[in-house]
């Protein structure tokens, strides 16, 4: 027997509350203030709320376990029995178990985190080893399907797919495990079937990249496997974050009775759809709302794609293009927005109305849609921006020669040999964040709080002064958020109330939106950086954050190329660093760290992003005097595939991540040639550890092996605003005892 699939759906839903609900129950039990009951039952009442929140808004079809207390993807890791033997050890509870797979314990390090494909939500990277066995585990599945159906709500359970499991995995070769894999994944589906699960959503994101032939062959292997099993929920393959390509003639030639395209950030499916001839039977689910952005569809076009699917399948569904986890909860507790922002946007709760509308309007083709939104008001647009960026030339975004530069820079500077620096932040104690929340609750008043920030600035210096350090930050306690912060000051800028956004386990974040055009209304920084300059003979560096991350990390206006939008942001800050200059800041640092994390899936859409990356960074940073010294900083991630646009950046130095990788990054930086500073960090700031004495120098003396001592800096991998200040002086001793030990040899 089956079951129509329904007319519109969601991939998946905000699953940390409205008022963060969940952050606060899980934190709570980390710290021991509530037990695993009150903390399930805060869970449970969370799971509820969001069904009846989608049956209340009449979608008809309702995905389940898409709840977390961590995320998906261990979720999944769980349900096929791939916890890592070094976690079961523990003889932890389950529960216990699973967060220490998540956070890890005193003994045992947590599952490497990593980014989620595009987005800015991070997984836990399943470990697959040759002794991990599968078992199939499907109680939580089975769990939140019955509480749904106990409140009258039927569900589509949905789990990761078990090829992108893998492809997402790390260990010996993962993926030659899908077979195995692919068994365990048959079993969930018989006692799904079982519980008398209807539909089952198998999530396989990880065919929008570019994908090898053999994958392509694992992946119909194993959905016409799955497809096969004998009693089995009718499956629904989605995919989402780009085009599928190659990848859906093969699914297509396998059995599963749903599939899931997203028509946002891959358009072309469409034409690959109809290139795939009609489908017979099967159910397309049309992703036609952006789960990724917080705007509103233009219903009108979406219902006219929507028909276009109509015609190429026997039955559609409307849907959202991804999980609705990337965006917000709701817009209708923003009170404080600008009204005609306000008009333009969807967060999530409202992007499951659309989807309701277009299901409708789709089916009996005579609901009204709402008109497309006019265009921007006129207020939002600032002409002179506009007429600079039209004015700029090639030599806008190019520095003078590199040598002659470096010369006059080590002239003015006078810095010795393996430099020591840090990446900007100091750590950010509970005194500085309690007086950020009286500054912003209005109990401390503006100079009040801006000399508690002074005087952490001042005992910021002091401390770099007595380590011994060579190039000094101010510490940057100011900010609450490096793109919020900047965000805050620019025109163009809006920021929500309550927009908060799940970036990894309990953390969240409350990214700005960018709306209208970017200018600058005053300097940023320069305050901050010329006092803490004031304070030290040893120059000071002017922290600011790149074009390339501050989009990344807000939600972007979709009405213009984000090129463009790049280099809007970019002139604010390349006035920054003039000002900075002006007031004689001699060494200006532009992070960087998102400049790897969004970079396009798929290889055809890479140098696109890279060139115009590349582009704002110069724009931003070029303005300046040959003898200013510029550094970025990257980190994050694995740098191989853009290191030619790192060196394409220009700066003088960059930092960059690299203790973990064992200063790998060094060997692929010299096989590009690069001839520039650099900065291996050989400190992991992600851990609490104090990096012993001998490992520094142990890191050292590789960074020496690959680059001359000359170009080398001397600096932890990141920023040590998560870091206690007991850690942040040992290491920071040891750091400098190192280099000193190295440049001694
Ligand atoms: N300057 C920033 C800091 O030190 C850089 C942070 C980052 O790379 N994410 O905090
Ligand atoms: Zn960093």
């Amino acid at each position: 027997m089956s079951t129509a699939f329904g007319q519109s759906t969601v991939l998946g839903y905000p699953r940390i509350g409205a008022n963060r609900e969940l952050k606060k129950a899980v934190e709570a039990y980390w710290a021991g203030t509530v037990d695993a009951d009150t903390l399930e039952a805060t869970a449970a009442a969370l799971r509820a709320e969001v069904w009846q929140i989608l049956r209340n808004a009449r979608l008809d079809a309702i995905p389940s376990n898409t709840f977390s207390y961590y995320d998906q993807v261990l979720d999944t890791a769980v349900a096929v029995g791939a916890v890592p033997d070094r976690f079961t050890r523990l003889g932890l509870s389950e529960l216990d178990t699973y967060f220490a797979m998540a956070r890890g314990v005193d003994t045992e390090p947590a599952l490497e985190l990593t980014k989620w494909f595009d987005t800015n939500y991070h997984y836990l990277v399943p470990e697959i080893v040759p002794g991990t066995t599968f078992s199939a585990n499907p109680a939580k599945p089975l769990r939140e399907y019955a509480e749904a159906l106990d409140l009258g709500v039927t569900t589509r359970p949905v789990l990761v797919g078990p090829a992108t499991f893998l492809l997402l995995a790390k260990g010996d070769d993962p993926f030659a495990r899908l077979d195995d894999l692919v068994e365990t994944y048959a079993e969930i589906l018989a006692a799904l079937a079982d519980a008398g699960v209807a539909w089952v959503q198998l999530d396989e994101p990880g065919y929008v990249a570019d994908r090898s032939p053999s994958e392509i062959d694992a992946l119909r292997r194993a959905y016409t496997r799955l497809g096969g099993v004998s009693k089995r929920p009718q499956i629904f393959v989605a995919t989402y974050f780009g085009e599928l390509g190659d990848v859906l003639p093969a699914l297509l030639d396998t059995p599963i009775e749903a599939i899931g395209l997203d028509l946002v950030a891959g358009p072309g499916n469409l034409n690959r759809l109809a290139a795939a001839g009609p489908l017979r039977g099967r159910t397309v689910v049309a992703g036609l709302v952006d789960g990724h952005n917080i705007w509103r569809t233009d219903l009108r076009t979406a219902v006219a794609t929507g028909a276009t699917v109509s015609g190429l399948a026997d039955h559609v569904a409307v849907s959202t293009s991804c999980s609705l986890l990337h965006v917000p909860v709701d817009l209708s507790v923003e009170t404080r927005l600008d009204p005609e922002l306000h008009g333009r946007l969807a967060f999530a709760r409202q992007k499951v109305d659309e989807v309701v509308l277009l299901g409708r309007a789709l089916r009996d083709g005579t609901t009204q849609l709402p008109a497309p939104l006019p265009t921007a008001p006129a207020r939002w647009r600032h002409d002179g921006v506009r007429e600079r960026l039209a004015a700029l030339r090639p030599i806008d975004r190019q520095r003078g020669d590199y040598p002659s530069r470096s010369a006059r820079q080590q002239e003015r500077l006078g810095l010795p040999e393996l430099p020591t620096t840090t990446i900007g932040s100091f750590p950010q104690t509970v005194e500085l964040r309690k007086a950020r929340a009286a500054y912003r609750a209005g109990t401390l008043d503006e100079a009040g709080y801006v000399q508690r920030m002074r005087d952490e600035v001042a005992h910021v210096i002091r401390l770099q002064e007595q380590l011994g350090l060579d190039v000094l930050v101010h510490g940057e306690p100011e900010r609450n958020d490096m793109v919020q912060y900047f965000g805050e000051q620019l025109d163009g800028f809006a920021a929500t109330e309550h927009g908060w956004v799940q970036s990894y386990g309990s953390r969240c974040v409350r990214p700005p939106i960018i709306y209208g055009d970017v200018a600058r209304k005053a300097p940023m920084t320069v305050d901050w950086s010329t006092y803490a300059q004031s304070l030290t003979s040893r120059p000071v560096k002017g922290m600011l954050t790149g074009p390339v991350t501050i989009l990344a990390w807000s939600f972007v206006r979709v009405d213009q190329p984000l090129a463009d939008t790049a280099d809007q942001v970019a002139l604010a800050l390349r006035d920054e660093c003039h000002d900075l200059e002006a007031a004689g800041i001699t060494v200006i640092q532009v992070d960087e760290p998102a400049l790897r994390e969004t970079l396009p899936l798929r290889k055809i859409d890479q140098k696109a992003y890279l060139d115009w990356a590349v582009a704002a960074f110069r724009l931003a940073t070029s303005g300046v005097a040959e003898d200013t010294q510029i550094h970025t900083h990257l980190c994050y991630s694995e740098f191989a595939e853009v290191i030619t646009a790192i060196d394409a950046l220009d700066a003088d130095v960059t930092s960059i991540e690299a203790s973990r990788s064992k200063m790998e990054v060094l060997d692929d930086l010299a096989a590009i040639g690069y001839r520039r500073g650099v900065g291996p960090g050989v400190w992991d700031i992600h851990s609490p550890r104090v990096p012993p004495h001998d490992e520094v120098v142990e890191a050292l003396r590789r960074a020496v092996a690959a680059v001359p001592a000359r170009r080398l800096w001397v600096n932890p991998d990141c920023g040590l605003k998560t870091r206690g200040y007991s850690e942040v002086e040992a290491s920071l001793r040891h750091l400098v005892a190192a280099a000193a030990e190295v440049r001694e040899r």
